[in-house]
């Protein structure tokens, strides 16, 4: 692979700018989940182990370039500190002089970098700034790598640069899961419409073996093949853009597969009247709102014939029980699969992770990207700006 790791630098004694991502959900001051964090410990461990001094960047929701102080990152510091062990020098207003004191082992945090417009402007002169202050450059925030920032690229060229540890592993990930996967690869996509998953689908009908297209916008591909999808969440308007996608897939020898049976209601609540129907026989005042057993049986088949799995979106609408039923059986069968050694699992997006959080099997995955927006990114075969910018 093209980037260096921590282990391909000299950190003796250097001061080690490291982009970070510690954008954490903080409620009343406190931070609730600490997941983000505790990712980033090993990469700063490493570096202070090679005698490194880690000065870490990082942005904190949304300022767009000016101070807001309820988005300081100084509120993240006793969390920061409690995961890393060690005190931690929170530095804001002129990074210079601050830097210039820090000791050998120390670890310093800078103030949130969106409160400067260059950041999300990808500053020359700002990332010049940065790089002032440090000798090494490490990545360790994959899910911002998808924008080009100050901190993610421009940076990144102006000094020796490396991806630190949770950075090295997603990348692993995800090179093993569509880069240079074990055949046959299957994709499992879900979710609610078509609109915000072209690209993604468009690049996988290239790259994988068979597609299983589940979810919201499997009504939008069934409608389009003829079936009629009653009240179900459906996009008509991309009938045409569903049968391409089907004729792109026809080409590259990808086999593209929609539920055969669906669960429908009547209303969107927990616990409404549902029923399973053939996916023909969808009544005309019922909505689709999960894929019923035998789709799931079918998947699960695929699921035992792949090596490899990369998985998007829920296959109905796991929030509201029991439409979580086919995202979580399917879930489970790539569980047990992955466990048996028999797939490599890899799985991303928002409501994704949440769903397989639901269904407890995160952690028997073999990764689960809790990148969001850079992982779909990824998906769809899009060039990451600050991954792009590791590359030698
Ligand atoms: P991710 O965040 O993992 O990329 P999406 O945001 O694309 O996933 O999709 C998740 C959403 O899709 C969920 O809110 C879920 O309720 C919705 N969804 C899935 N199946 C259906 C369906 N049949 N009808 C309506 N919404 C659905
Ligand atoms: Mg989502």
């Amino acid at each position: 692979m093209g980037w260096k790791t921590l282990d391909d630098m000299d950190l003796d004694g250097k001061r080690v700018l490291v982009r970070v991502d510690i954008n954490v959900p903080v409620e009343d001051g406190r931070v609730t989940d600490t997941t983000r964090i505790d990712r980033i410990v090993p990469t700063v461990r490493d570096i202070r182990a090679a005698g490194g001094t880690p000065i870490l960047l990082a942005h904190f929701d949304r300022p767009k370039g000016k101070v807001v102080p309820e988005m300081s990152l100084k509120q993240i510091v006793p969390a920061l500190e409690k995961a890393l062990g060690c005190d931690v020098t929170f530095i804001d207003g002129s990074y210079g002089e601050r830097v210039g004191a820090l000791g050998q082992g120390d670890v310093a945090l800078l103030e949130n970098l969106r409160f400067n417009p260059g950041e999300e402007s990808n500053d020359d002169g700002f990332a010049a700034r940065l790089a002032s202050l440090g000798e090494v450059y490490v990545n360790d925030a994959f899910s911002a790598a998808h924008r080009a920032h100050a901190s993610t690229e421009a940076l990144a060229r102006k000094l020796p640069a490396c991806a630190g540890r949770l950075m090295a592993e997603e990348l692993g990930a995800l090179d093993r899961a569509l880069g240079n996967p074990e055949r046959p690869v299957v994709a499992v996509v879900g979710g609610a419409k078509v609109s915000t998953k072209l690209d993604l689908l468009s690049n996988l009908v290239e790259k994988v073996d068979t597609l299983v297209i589940g979810g919201g916008m499997a009504n939008t591909f069934l409608a389009a093949s003829g079936v009629d999808v009653g009240k179900s969440l459906c996009e008509h308007d991309l009938a045409e853009t569903a049968r391409a996608i089907a004729s792109k897939a026809a080409e590259t020898g990808c086999e593209i597969l929609l539920p055969r049976d669906v669960v429908v209601a009547r209303a969107f609540e927990v616990g409404a009247d549902s029923e399973t129907v053939k996916t023909e026989d969808v009544p005309a005042d019922a909505m689709i709102l999960d894929a019923g057993p035998d789709s799931v049986a079918h998947v699960a088949d695929v699921l035992k014939r792949s090596k490899t799995l990369v998985w998007n979106g829920p296959l109905g609408a796991f929030e509201i029980e029991p439409f979580d039923a086919a995202t979580n059986a399917a879930a489970q069968a790539a569980a047990g699969l992955t466990k048996d050694g028999a797939l490599i699992s890899v799985a991303g997006g928002g409501d994704t992770v949440a769903a397989l959080n639901k269904a407890g099997v995160s952690k028997e995955f073999t990764y689960v990207s809790t990148a969001g927006g850079a992982f779909l990114e990824w998906m769809e075969g899009k060039t990451l700006p600050g991954v792009a910018a590791l590359e030698r």
